[in-house]
């Protein structure tokens, strides 16, 4: 079974950070606080609409077939997504000063 990388506290809801990595071949263990890259604070569907998205470049055409969807609809999805990651940027931005 697929685990789902959790990007929120489910307690408070605000953003988690990545505090531990591991290695499995030598089990070296590296603590510290990393933020998520922004590709993985985005939904598991946005994640691969972008993944489809360049796999198809960047064809919104080809996009509406593989999701069954029409033209204006997936059109009006990577308008959304836009959004989400310029607004995303723009905090990450705002955190960092
Ligand atoms: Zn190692």
């Amino acid at each position: 079974m697929d685990k789902k990388l959790p990007i929120t506290c489910p307690s408070c809801q605000s953003e988690l950070n990545v505090q531990s990595l591991a290695c499995e071949s030598c089990d070296t263990t590296i603590n510290g606080s990393y933020d998520l890259p922004l590709l993985l604070k985005l939904t598991q569907e946005e994640q691969e609409f972008i993944l489809d998205f360049v796999r198809f470049s960047g064809s919104l055409k080809k996009m509406a077939k593989k999701l069954n969807l029409s033209y204006p609809t997936v059109r009006n999805m990577l308008d959304d997504l836009i959004d989400t990651i310029e607004t995303r940027q723009q905090s990450d931005a705002d955190e960092t000063d």
